[in-house]
């Protein structure tokens, strides 16, 4: 078939394209993926959530703990910023419902490095969940027990052509180990999540972040170094799977956070707004649908993931 080739302005130059790489994705991983999300939605169901739908615009996002071009649309007189993350919409949720979950997808983009990493798109989906009144722990085990009925909802309809693909493949022993991010740090200095992460056979979480690694909405501890929140790590190299927190719902302190981090509280009124007339406390992750997929069928790079992948760097359909 003949490759169609587009020409790309960026960063002041002019770069080729080949837009018929993001349709490069194996039939069976797609298979695999579709049943990941089948799976999650049904334990989640099970569970006691409800299903939103995502929110693609809105004047607030999340602002990020790194920076990535901004994508907004103007529309009259205000601007739509594209979704980073569903955080805020998630706190205003759970007063509606008390658990809730959404396959969100986010636009992120990410500078050109990050091409190489094998773990970022600029758009990619989240399976995001916020839980009303919840504690950290409560989503650890939530998400442990999750991951369990994933692989096992796998491995019995696809167990044989994931096993050609993934010689580790195995249903996750739980509870995961849990690692805290200081001690780890000590331990192995700066590069440890990637030490750890090859070193791992088993998913494990970091726990306790410390709070200059983290945005603003992740609740701080008493002694007011390290937050009460946590990523999910794979083993074999893969790195991150997940990251989430117990919530800032205070408005007096969510303002202390966004001024230790500089955080724009004009581009963040609304929120704020709805914080003032009480948000209730709350905790969640979010879980990077194709990071998952990479992880099951031992992907070499995220973007054989999905259909339609977008690497940072590039223009792609
Ligand atoms: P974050 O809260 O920023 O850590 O995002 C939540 C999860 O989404 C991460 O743990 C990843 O699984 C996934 N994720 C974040 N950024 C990307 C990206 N650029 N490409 C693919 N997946 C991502
Ligand atoms: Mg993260």
């Amino acid at each position: 078939m003949r490759k169609l080739i587009g020409l790309l302005k960026f960063s002041g130059g002019v770069r080729m394209v080949n837009v018929q790489e993001s349709l490069k994705v194996k039939r069976e991983v797609l298979e695999i993926s579709s049943e990941i999300m089948s799976e999650s939605g049904q334990f989640l169901r099970k569970s006691g959530f409800i299903e939103i739908l995502p929110v693609i615009i809105s004047p607030i996002t999340d602002p990020l703990n790194h920076s990535v071009f901004d994508a907004s649309i103007d529309y009259y007189d205000g601007q739509y910023a594209l979704t980073k993350s569903m955080i805020f919409h998630k706190q205003l949720a759970v007063r509606v419902f008390p658990k809730i979950f959404t396959f969100s997808p986010n636009i992120r983009l990410e500078t050109e490095e990050k091409k190489s990493t094998g773990r970022h798109l600029i758009e990619f989906t989240q399976l995001d969940l916020e839980v009303k009144d919840a504690k950290r722990d409560d989503i650890l085990t939530l998400i442990e027990n999750m991951f369990v009925e994933i692989f096992k909802g796998v491995d019995e309809k696809f167990g044989q052509i994931i096993r050609t693909m993934n010689p580790h493949f195995s249903i996750p022993k739980i509870p995961f180990e849990r690692v805290k991010y200081l001690e780890a740090y000590e331990e192995y200095g700066p590069d440890f999540e990637t030490i750890l992460s090859k070193k791992a056979t088993e998913p494990f979480w970091l726990i306790d972040i410390p709070i200059e690694e983290r945005e603003f909405y992740d609740r701080l501890d008493g002694d007011g170094k390290v937050l009460v929140d946590m990523d999910l790590i794979y083993p074999y190299g893969f790195g991150e799977a997940i990251s989430g927190g117990e919530r800032e719902h205070e408005y007096e302190k969510i303002l202390y956070r966004m001024g230790l981090k500089g955080n724009d509280q004009e581009a963040l009124r609304w929120y704020l707004d709805e914080v003032k007339k009480g948000i209730p406390p709350s905790a969640g992750c979010g879980i990077g649908i194709e990071r998952l997929t990479r992880f099951v069928c031992n992907l070499k790079h995220v973007s054989e993931a999905r259909l339609f992948a977008k690497v940072p760097g590039t223009v792609s359909i």
